[in-house]
């Protein structure tokens, strides 16, 4: 009887005592929709000077965010439709050949989330860091979660500059009931659950609107998943993508996001790179 009422002594301090706004993130959890490759790294980074040369596979990064006031989902990988070696049903046949991407049933988001636990249809919120085909491929499966995206984003995807055309764009992904979704419209950054331990971080460059995310994570940790503000280790010594709306702003963004790293020493997470998904992919950050 004792021991019961000290029990319930200690039960009633808990919910006297004040969550911490970091205690509201429970896990990240870092996957993939499957990977690009094998190719030349210098295909990404034509600036690779040879000796840096090397052949690489890449993950195609997604994140699931466990927030108490709900699910995350920050970016959904290759359509569904490419899935099992039927990459041409969905995609210019160029970009098959070129990405090389593997991806099984399995690997795709809705899958992942299931086996994490959760259903598909609670998601809250989808962040699309971008809307090329390896990122914002699956926002259809998410026809009841609120769509956070920078503006500037949704006009690039519809009406591409020329020089960015070339089927990076899948206008599949993101046309017919996508179309009226609903869509967080950002203009720069932005606090998700306004407690400060999810903030979309405007990174433009590597396309017109592209974002990356902060978490702080329960542990008091800080991670920053930069996705294609920067692919792999090579863009952090100074060689920029192939592949960029601005490279002024491209750089500008990484500059950004290496202050955000050192200032709070977070652990800042690539787009596509193979050995920090070798080590942090698939599983939990708490
Ligand atoms: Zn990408």
């Amino acid at each position: 009887m004792r021991k019961l009422g000290v029990a319930l002594a200690l039960l009633g301090m808990l919910f006297l005592l004040p969550l911490s706004a970091d205690a509201q993130v429970k896990g990240v959890y870092w996957t993939a929709s499957g990977v690009f490759g094998p190719f030349p790294l210098t295909d990404l980074i034509p600036s690779l000077p040879k000796e840096k040369a090397r052949t690489v596979t890449i993950p195609v990064n997604m994140w699931v965010i466990d927030h108490s006031k709900g699910l995350v989902v920050f970016d959904t990988g290759n359509n569904v439709a490419i899935s099992d070696g039927k990459c041409k049903s969905h995609w210019d046949p160029g970009m098959c050949d070129g990405l090389k991407p593997s991806q099984k049933r399995a690997d795709v988001i809705d899958e992942q989330i299931k086996r994490l636990g959760y259903n598909p249809d609670s998601v809250k919120a989808v962040i699309t860091s971008h809307s090329h085909l390896d990122h914002i491929g699956n926002i259809k499966l998410f026809p009841k979660a609120v769509h956070v995206i920078q503006k500037k984003e949704l006009y690039q995807a519809w009406w591409p500059e020329k020089f960015q055309r070339g089927g990076a764009f899948v206008m599949g992904d993101f046309d017919g009931p996508a179309r009226d979704f609903n869509y967080l419209e950002l203009e720069g950054d932005y606090d998700l659950f306004g407690d400060g331990t999810i903030t979309v971080l405007s990174t433009p460059g590597h396309t017109l609107g592209h974002q990356s995310v902060r978490v702080k994570l329960a542990s008091g940790q800080t991670i920053v998943m930069a996705q294609d503000a920067i692919w792999v280790k090579e863009n952090m010594e100074g060689y920029p993508a192939g592949l960029n709306y601005s490279v002024k702003d491209y750089n500008n963004s990484i500059q950004r996001l290496k202050m955000i790293r050192d200032l709070e020493n977070a652990q800042l997470y690539y787009g596509h790179d193979p050995e920090q998904f070798a080590v942090g992919g698939n599983k939990w950050h708490r």
